[in-house]
């Protein structure tokens, strides 16, 4: 019971990996706020938690408007008496499309649902952590915020946004007592990534660890960056995405390991 006592909100709790921390978190003692845009979602995520004997509140809302996220620290403060201990910024919402093509509308949708609500419930929950004297923030950002990808130009500008203001709130919020971390996961499995078996295959070939990952590996490393354990760490992007990052994009994981490198090519002189 990692989280006995604790109050902590998820975003994106209705499914995925939000609902996966969800559960993990209200597992380990905490009374757990799930928020999404899909109500029903939250609610079902909220009563399959409280039927395992866990504690959790649904709460409908759109995180990327103001209203919305305000809306959800209002509820907080109704369940949670005022008090914040986690936030478990992870609503998101996928998107791929050439730099070419993309239109104004998606390039706004996305920033709106991935970094502008981000932002919203990063900042309405370091208000109450900073007046309780600290508490934990983990941003859920991706290996696409760190790399060059074809499609990403939305997505992962978004993400690559989120690991900043990880770094930035780390910095400003430290001596608040809020530590602020950043988890970006590689290709997990949940339905916000589809791919035929083609792309499967080739994707596959880059993870060092030959799998793709599950919810239950980011929550894992949520719990981590939530619990006692994590009490020094702060502005860190942790990579939970079996080596993808590390790999490199220029060869697949297979082709990497008979690379052999330190074999000179005679054909070519100084
Ligand atoms: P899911 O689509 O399974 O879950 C995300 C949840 O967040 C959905 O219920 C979604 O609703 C909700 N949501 C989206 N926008 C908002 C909003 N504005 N307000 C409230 N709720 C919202 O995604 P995952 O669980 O796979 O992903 C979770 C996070 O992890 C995302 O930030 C994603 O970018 C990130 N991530 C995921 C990876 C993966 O491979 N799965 C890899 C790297 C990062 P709706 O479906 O209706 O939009």
């Amino acid at each position: 019971m990692r989280l006995e006592g604790k109050t902590a909100i998820v975003t994106g709790g209705g499914r995925g990996i939000g609902r996966e921390i969800s559960r993990r978190f209200a597992a380990e003692g905490a009374h757990v706020l799930l928020a999404d845009i899909d109500g029903e979602r939250a609610e079902a995520a909220a009563q399959e938690i409280g039927g395992a004997g866990g504690q959790a509140t649904p709460c409908t809302a759109d995180l990327g408007r103001p209203d919305g996220a305000q809306h959800v620290f209002e509820h907080a403060k109704a369940c949670f008496g005022g008090r914040l201990d986690i936030l478990i910024n992870n609503a998101g919402i996928a998107h791929h499309g050439a730099f070419l093509e993309l239109s104004f509308e998606d390039w706004e949708r996305v920033l709106r649902n991935n970094l502008t609500s981000a932002f919203l419930c990063a900042q309405g929950a370091a208000r109450i952590m900073a007046a309780n004297g600290g508490g934990r923030i983990v941003n859920i950002g991706s290996i696409s915020g760190q790399r060059g990808s074809y499609g990403r130009t939305a997505y992962g500008v978004t993400k690559a946004g989120i690991h900043q203001m990880t770094r930035i709130m780390a910095v400003e919020l430290g001596p608040r007592g809020i530590a602020v971390n950043a988890i970006a996961p590689g290709p997990i499995d949940t339905g916000i990534t589809s791919m035929g078996p083609d792309q499967e295959r080739r994707y596959l070939e880059r993870i060092p660890l030959e799998r793709f990952g599950h919810a239950r590996d980011v929550a894992g490393a949520a719990l981590f960056l939530s619990s006692d354990e994590a009490a020094y760490l702060t502005g860190s992007v942790v990579n939970v995405d079996g080596g993808f990052d590390a790999a490199g994009l220029i060869f697949s994981y297979t082709e990497l390991t008979t690379v052999k490198s330190d074999v000179r090519d005679p054909s070519k002189s100084d």
